[in-house]
């Protein structure tokens, strides 16, 4: 697969067999209402497929497998063995199907292929396996209390998990949070975005196939505003766990309060900033990470390093490296394994990049990129594009734009990148070039951010927990912190004689 052509990739994708049922209770169904949307190929403009478009009913019935499975016990109450044995059975079946799993996500919302290849779906199939191989080595708690009072403190499993995800990263986001809510027993109900329904469909059958009891995995597709309101609303979920905007992040807050007050958590946008220093010890990595940091899957990414701070004594040849880095990542056919960057998601989201972009030519100095192209002379494509000198207080600088726009702004001390890089309602990541170990932990320390990467950017691991401060939302996905949002911790107490 890793040699393959371009000519290999679409005779591939063009043999695809696509799920486009929704998933409820181990088998694949029509909604209710027989409703489908339309799923479109945004480097093509193409229909790839007429999915499921679930509402209320569907969710309803949904919720109902997912409970019933887990009032019977038969995953939640599986050994831990059990369960991790039919969890690393799954990881192994994504791993028999990543080039699958590849085409999905790139056909569905334009990432390059070889991306979905050696990165999403290889990561999907990683932390199914992690979080296996974790749950039989959880132990639980005794409380140290007087002779004759044995209080025991477990994790249970809280019961029915909705899970809504974005389009970003379709298959990992899904994986995210069923990987850890299915491993410590909970059934979960997934509702993905719009926008890229169909890797989620195809894990769900494979799920099933590696022995997951009927109901505990349902993926329902659908619209925000009806499938994704309709678990936020629900009587009988426990949990949502959220991956996606700060604005629907807060919607879910908001069904939380006006249905039975189920645990809401949400990791939402970003607008990372990455302080370059001049003492960094080496421009031409820093240049590369930076706009690895920026312009890697579209920018499409909610912990993007959209905002450079540079001192000001080497931001002109910092940018100057930068440049000609954008100008090596012209946007190309995502099947072709030599493009650099791929399609946006969709015209909706390709627009709204256009509009930062357009009101920035006024604004700042716009460098490199700064339009809108096609390739074959179809799709959604957006140069990389940089602006120098932007203002921090331009829109530029404040918004999540979720595409290939860099912002540069340059400072003069430490105290101010630091006060600046502060200054904004997100805080999910953040990242730091200097030689210097004193400042290196002094600026992390005070960088208001989810995650620090020091010389580097967007550090990542199953190991280490994900998530921001602020309005980049609270919880953590990945590790073993994880487990915080799909368990509650119960206490028994017992009674004993002391004679
Ligand atoms: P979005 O908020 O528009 O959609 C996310 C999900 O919510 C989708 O499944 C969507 O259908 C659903 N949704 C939309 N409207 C809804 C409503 N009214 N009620 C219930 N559900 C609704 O986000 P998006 O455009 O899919 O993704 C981009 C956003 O995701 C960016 O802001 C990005 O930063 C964020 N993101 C965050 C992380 C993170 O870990 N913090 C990771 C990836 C993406």
């Amino acid at each position: 697969m890793l040699d393959y052509t371009k000519a290999d990739w679409t005779e591939r994708a063009s043999g695809l067999r696509l799920r486009n049922k929704a998933f409820i209770g181990g088998k694949f169904v029509d909604a209710a209402s027989g409703e489908v949307f339309q799923s479109i190929n945004p480097a093509t403009d193409g229909l790839l497929a007429n999915v499921a478009s679930c509402d209320m009913e569907d969710v309803d019935r949904a919720v109902h497998a997912a409970r019933t499975v887990f009032e019977v016990g038969s995953w939640s109450r599986a050994a831990p063995a059990e369960r991790k044995a039919v969890l690393l059975k799954l990881a192994e079946l994504i791993r028999e199907n990543l080039e699958e799993f590849a085409l999905l996500d790139s056909l569905d919302m334009g990432k390059l292929v070889m991306d979905a290849a050696t990165i999403d779906a290889p990561g999907s199939a990683h932390f199914f396996q992690w979080y296996a191989e974790a749950i039989d080595k959880i132990y639980d708690e005794v409380a140290p209390n007087s002779p004759g009072d044995l209080a025991i403190i477990a994790r249970v499993p809280l019961g029915v998990i909705g899970a809504v995800t974005p389009w970003n990263f379709p298959l990992d986001m899904a994986t995210w949070k069923a990987a850890a809510a299915l491993a410590a027993g909970n059934s979960v109900v997934l509702k993905p975005a719009e926008q890229s329904p169909l890797s989620a469909l195809r894990l769900a059958e494979l799920a099933s196939e590696a022995g997951l009891p009927d109901g505990v995995f349902n993926v329902v597709p659908g619209y925000g505003h009806t499938a994704g309101r309709a678990l936020g609303l629900h009587m009988d979920v426990d949990c949502v766990a959220f991956t996606g905007s700060t604005a629907i992040g807060k919607k879910f807050m908001e069904y939380s309060g006006q249905s039975n007050l189920k645990q809401i958590w949400p990791e939402t946008g970003g607008k990372s900033p990455n302080l370059v220093f001049a003492d960094c010890e080496n421009f031409d990595d820093a240049a590369d990470m930076a706009a690895l940091g920026i312009f890697f899957n579209q920018g499409e990414v909610c912990s993007a390093n959209s905002r450079l701070y540079v001192e000001r004594s080497v931001k002109d040849e910092f940018v100057e490296k930068l440049i000609e880095r954008a100008q090596a990542m012209q946007p190309g056919n995502p099947l072709d394994p030599g493009s650099k960057m791929g399609a946006i998601v969709d015209r909706k989201q390709t627009e709204g990049v256009m509009r930062f972009v357009e009101a920035g030519k006024q604004t700042a100095n716009l460098v490199t990129g700064g339009a809108q192209v096609q390739v074959d002379g179809k799709g959604c494509f957006v140069q990389p594009t940089i602006f120098d000198d932007v203002s921090h207080d331009d829109p530029l600088a404040r918004d999540e734009i979720f595409g290939p726009v860099l912002s540069v702004i340059p400072f003069d001390t430490e105290v101010e990148a630091v006060s600046m890089a502060n200054d904004s309602i997100y805080g999910l990541a953040a990242s730091v070039w200097t030689a210097n170990l004193s400042r290196a932990l002094r600026v992390s320390d005070r960088l208001m951010a989810g995650t620090v990467s020091v010389n580097t950017v967007d550090a990542l691991s199953a190991q280490t927990p994900f998530g921001g401060m602020k309005q980049s939302g609270f919880g953590r996905d990945l590790s073993l912190h994880s487990f915080d949002k799909y368990t509650a911790l119960k206490t028994t107490w017992i009674k004993y004689s002391l004679s």
